[in-house]
């Protein structure tokens, strides 16, 4: 078993509802960590599941980046991004960023639904 402390969660807007039946399934299990998470897809993590989320900006606003300066402070201790590789963002380079933050600080990273599950099945 695994203990993070506080989970990051992103997903573009093509992933969202993935990521909304995602979590769905582990509310229980996050009960006890804390979540950060961009703007719109905290917003509809909390309505659609209860649980309470640290809302950063929108992703296209700088939330990608508030949530790399976390991981940075060492703030973070695991991410799920659910990408969607078949839309360009306007924030790329914000993504990029985010992306090279954890691998620098060795933080989990999952960016699709089978890699998010194997990491939450871990704590
Ligand atoms: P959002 O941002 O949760 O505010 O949509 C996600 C993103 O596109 O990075």
């Amino acid at each position: 078993m695994t203990t993070y402390n506080t989970l990051a969660l992103v997903s573009h807007d093509g992933k969202k509802d993935d990521l909304v039946g995602l979590i769905k399934g582990y509310v229980d299990k996050l009960q006890n960590v804390n979540l950060v998470a961009t703007g719109t897809t905290g917003g509809l993590i909390e309505d659609m599941t209860g649980l309470e989320v640290t809302r950063m900006k929108s992703g296209p606003l700088g939330g990608d980046a508030q949530i790399a300066a976390l991981v940075v402070e060492g703030k973070v201790d695991a991410m799920v991004f659910l990408v969607d590789p078949l839309y360009a963002h306007p924030h790329e380079p914000d993504i990029r960023t985010l992306l090279r933050v954890c691998e620098l600080t060795n933080i989990p990273f999952a960016t699709n639904v089978a890699t998010a599950k194997l990491l939450l099945d871990s704590l």
